[in-house]
């Protein structure tokens, strides 16, 4: 072999393996974000705006089954939370998180973070980690977005306040090794999709996470969001028999590293 010839084969390997390198570098990132194999049927349920079901029908239930789930509370406005027959007391609450229950922050006001300024955003999640504190409750890790609205501008926020997970709508599951943390998708439940469900839940495969976002089960403060109680059964059944592994949100932490997942490129389209 001439000098020249071994040369041009260097030259092919090197850019071979130069070819190869972004790929190489995404499999690398991809690892570091999963701390281990996501087995399949992993599924997440949260509940949203502290409606009152929750604590009289949906924490009690889901404690019979077994399984974990994280609930996203507010102070809404309108219909306002001091309306008893609507909404959770704070002493419900902390009761969800005494039965062994997420507590995540969904702002004080059910202010959507593309409506408020950074200094605003950091006092709606404040006000509900003082409430968290004073009755006793983890302070919050997980974020739910009001109204589904996103914003880049939210991220420097949660992270600042030390939030591991935020979930968004999309209506998709959820694949932790291209998804950013931030924006974790929820598929919604309402009272008319049912086989959308149904099919979501049959996605909870191949490194995908399938997360629910429930409102009210019933829920009277919001009807456009209820969900009925023998709907919301029928899915706590068929995750049981089908051995489903049901837990809150902050438990995804087993299955990724949220620190290294925080540098995978946020795509912001709803
Ligand atoms: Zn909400």
């Amino acid at each position: 072999m001439t000098v020249s010839n071994s040369l041009l084969k260097s030259v092919k390997k090197t850019s071979g393996i130069l070819l190869l390198l972004p790929l190489l570098l995404q499999l690398t990132a991809k690892a570091q974000v999963l701390k281990k194999l996501i087995p399949d049927k992993v599924v997440v349920l949260t509940f949203d705006d502290a409606v009152l079901s929750h604590a009289t029908y949906v924490g009690p239930l889901l404690k019979k089954y077994g399984f974990g789930a994280t609930f996203f509370v507010c102070e809404f406005v309108t219909p306002p939370f001091s309306d008893k027959t609507k909404y959770m007391s704070w002493e419900q609450i902390a009761g969800l998180s005494k039965m062994g229950f997420e507590i995540g922050n969904h702002t004080q006001n059910h202010t959507h973070v593309n409506k408020m300024d950074s200094l605003h955003f950091v006092a709606e999640l404040k006000y509900i980690e003082d409430k968290c504190a004073q009755y006793h409750i983890p302070k919050p890790i997980s974020f739910a977005y009001p109204g589904y609205d996103i914003s880049p501008k939210a991220f420097g926020v949660l992270k600042a306040a030390g939030y591991q997970f935020a979930r968004a709508g999309f209506d998709r599951p959820y694949d932790p090794a291209a998804d950013h943390p931030y924006l974790v998708p929820g598929i919604t439940t309402s009272a008319t999709n049912r086989k959308q469900v149904f099919d979501a839940l049959d996605m909870a495969k191949d490194g995908k996470i399938v997360v629910l976002t429930i409102h009210g089960v019933p829920d009277e403060a919001h009807v456009w969001v209820n969900t009925p109680p023998e709907l919301f059964e029928e899915y706590l059944k068929y995750l049981k028999d089908n051995h489903y592994k049901v837990i809150a949100l902050r438990d995804l932490a087993t299955y990724i590293n949220a620190e290294k997942a925080l540098n995978i490129t946020p795509v912001f389209k709803k």
